[in-house]
């Protein structure tokens, strides 16, 4: 790489943040982190700012900035609080590459200020793509801003089309493991519990991407993510199981071609592409022997059972402010279920019933999100109490 790349990563106290940080760790010489930011937690923030030396911080719980402010005053770090200050933080001239690892909603406003920035985007934070996807890219577009996907299925199907940019897509594949409930029937979804959907066979991720790797919402907002990222229609977008998690996702040219990008499962193999794109840097993860995987295998996914597969395609078909509302209703869902006060099947009923009941709005903007974000948390946690 020519130039070195200063990152600001958002959510650098998460799953996503701490291995981007460890790639950034890798290669002092090319990438520095340039921000970090956290939700809640101060400490390791505090541990990260201090073995980072960053340009600047933000934690956003406001009651936890004396705490920042105090462990980091002899060193030459800004220290910031309050969400509106990742917002703001992102704009600072020395930033070259926003990572969005926040989870959920959260990362919404502070992508749009990214982009206005002109910062290139890498995009760990799918539901902002899920709530808002369309304006999101028509922002990117008008600001000649590149956004590079963090996620496994679609960094596979970005390197898939590398050197094919001018080729029709046919369809992609999305690959999914199935996760722990994977060939489970109602019966037994019905009495899981939190312990047992925390568990997934072949990714370490936060809490809240875990649970919906169980419930299937996670392809779910995939596909939403792929049709935004790649401008693609809803029939071109297609799921299949595959429990190693080998293939990270496919994609079928229009002479039939289909390339998949393999690997073993390791996040930290996307994040790096994202952020050094286009060069592959040398890393010592450990390499894929066909030998140990005889037979990579192939399911139909199972829609009957995990309905929120059927309800994202649902979702993307209405279109408008309907991915924003099926997304704000899980977000309730699976923070209700980790409280244990909802089942997990009825996680799925729950965003049904708001999907039906919030006024739909076909062209919505910013406000509009904003506003059904905010309705339809409301909903949903009138329906579950
Ligand atoms: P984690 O829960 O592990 O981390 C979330 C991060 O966001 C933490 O740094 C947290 O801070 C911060 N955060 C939470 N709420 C807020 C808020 N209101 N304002 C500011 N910061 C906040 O999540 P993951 O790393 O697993 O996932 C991050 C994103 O990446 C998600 O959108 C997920 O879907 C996506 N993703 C994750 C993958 C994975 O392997 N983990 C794979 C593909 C995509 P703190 O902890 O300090 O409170
Ligand atoms: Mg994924």
């Amino acid at each position: 790489m020519k130039n070195r790349r200063n990152i600001a990563v958002l959510g650098s106290t998460g799953s996503i943040g701490k291995q981007t940080l460890e790639v950034i760790e890798s290669y002092p010489s090319l990438l520095s982190a340039e921000v970090l930011t956290a939700g809640s937690n101060a400490e390791l923030l505090i541990e990260q700012a201090k073995k980072f030396n960053p340009n600047a911080v933000v934690i956003a719980d406001e009651s936890k900035y004396d705490l920042v402010f105090d462990a980091l005053d002899a060193l030459d770090i800004k220290v910031y609080a309050g969400e509106k200050a990742i917002a703001e933080v992102v704009e600072m001239e020395s930033i070259d590459v926003v990572l969005t690892a926040m989870v959920g909603y959260s990362g919404l406003i502070p992508t749009l200020k990214a982009i206005e920035a002109g910062k290139t985007i890498a995009l760990a934070n799918k539901e902002t793509m899920v709530v808002a996807g369309e304006l999101v890219t028509k922002l990117a577009q008008e600001k000649g801003v590149n956004i590079y996907p963090v996620d496994s299925e679609h960094s596979a199907i970005f390197q898939c089309i590398v050197g094919d940019f001018h080729n029709k897509i046919e369809k992609i594949i999305l690959t999914a493991s199935g996760g722990p409930f994977r060939g489970k029937d109602r019966k037994f979804l019905s009495t899981v519990t939190k312990e047992q959907a925390l568990k997934h066979p072949n990714w370490e991720m936060g809490a809240k991407i875990t649970i919906d790797s169980a419930s299937m919402m996670n392809k779910g907002l995939e596909v939403i993510e792929a049709k935004w990222l790649f401008g693609l229609q809803r029939n071109q977008i297609d799921v299949i199981v595959h429990p190693q998690s080998i293939i990270h996702s496919m994609v079928q040219f229009q002479d039939g071609s289909i390339k998949a990008q393999m690997g073993l499962p390791d996040m930290r193999l996307p994040i790096q592409y994202a952020i050094t794109y286009p060069e592959r840097l040398h890393t010592d993860f450990p390499r894929f022997n066909f030998i140990n995987y005889p037979s990579l295998t192939f399911e139909q996914p199972d829609a009957k059972t995990f309905r929120n597969l059927a309800l994202a395609y649902d979702a993307l078909d209405r279109g408008g402010n309907i991915p924003c509302i099926l997304n704000a209703a899980n977000e309730i869902v699976v923070g209700e279920f980790l409280r244990d006060k909802i089942g997990f099947l009825e996680m799925s009923d729950v965003i049904e019933e708001c999907m039906n009941k919030i006024s739909f709005i076909k062209n919505p903007g910013i406000e509009d999100y904003i506003a059904t974000d905010k309705e339809t948390r409301i909903k949903a946690k009138e329906i579950i109490s």
